[in-house]
């Protein structure tokens, strides 16, 4: 049967990049999306806010994409050190990534606060990909479905459709560890979440649902052939435009 849902492969750059290597990093990418000729994926990069202009100038032209890590909620105002969606927006952002397990630990952002900042990238005509995900001691208590299907019911905005939500689930200790679920977790995980979201939006069978954790382009073919995966979420290995490509030509 063919495939109805068309991949994404989101790089998460994190806190790497300054102006020499991360315009580098984006144009080697962009070449090899170029060179490549995919019409039939997306790729996506998320660099720091301070590397968003020049990344969207970097990758003109080669059908490469551009996002953020986050915004803050509201579309301006007294918010030191925060950034808007529409600032995003404004700097040729199309995606922002909202609710990563970096942020929920480091600045204690909960379901609301993640929420929020969905219903912030929509206002502001960005594409949220909301990131969930159990903890280790989650997963070993037998609780990984129950988490995730709060965590969506939490964070998933009511009105979402598949045009207007990506979701990422990323097992918190698969994360920069080199540890993988395997294949039948990451389908197991991702059926439930597409069972729930069924119970959330009218079109679930169409939301792009992409697996984060410790993705790289040796194991990524066999972690986007697992059920209901629709590309990735790559930190460590999108930090390198051979991975991140090597990644892309698995999807
Ligand atoms: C991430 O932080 O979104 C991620 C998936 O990181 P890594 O690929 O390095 O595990």
């Amino acid at each position: 049967m063919a495939r109805t849902r068309r991949p994404l492969i989101a790089g998460n750059w994190k806190m790497n990049g300054l102006a020499g290597d991360g315009v580098a990093l984006a144009r080697d990418v962009a070449s090899g999306a170029r060179q490549a000729g995919w019409t039939d994926r997306d790729l996506l990069v998320c660099p720091p806010a301070t590397l968003v202009a020049a990344v969207v100038e970097a990758v003109k032209g080669s059908g490469v994409l551009v996002g953020g890590q986050n915004c803050h909620a509201k579309a301006n105002g007294a918010h030191t050190g925060d950034i808007a969606a529409e600032m995003l927006k404004d700097a040729g952002a199309t995606y922002v990534i909202v609710g990563h397990s970096e942020r929920r630990a480091d600045c204690g952002e909960t379901d609301a606060v993640v929420r929020a900042k969905a219903e912030a990238a929509w206002r502001a005509g960005l594409l949220p990909i909301v990131c969930i995900g159990e903890t280790l001691a989650e997963r070993e208590a037998g609780k990984t479905l129950s988490v995730l299907e709060a965590q969506l019911k939490g964070s998933v905005p009511a009105g979402a459709t598949a045009s207007t939500l990506v979701v990422a689930y990323e097992p918190v200790w698969a994360i920069g560890t080199g540890k993988t679920p395997t294949t039948p977790e990451v389908a197991a995980a991702h059926a439930h979440i597409r069972k729930v979201l069924g119970g959330l939006l009218a079109d679930a069978d169409k939301v792009r649902l992409l697996y984060g954790g410790s993705v790289k382009g040796s194991n990524a073919a066999e972690l986007l052939a697992a059920g209901d995966v629709d590309g990735a979420l790559v930190g460590g290995a999108s930090l390198k435009a051979d991975e991140f490509l090597a990644i892309a030509k698995a999807a």
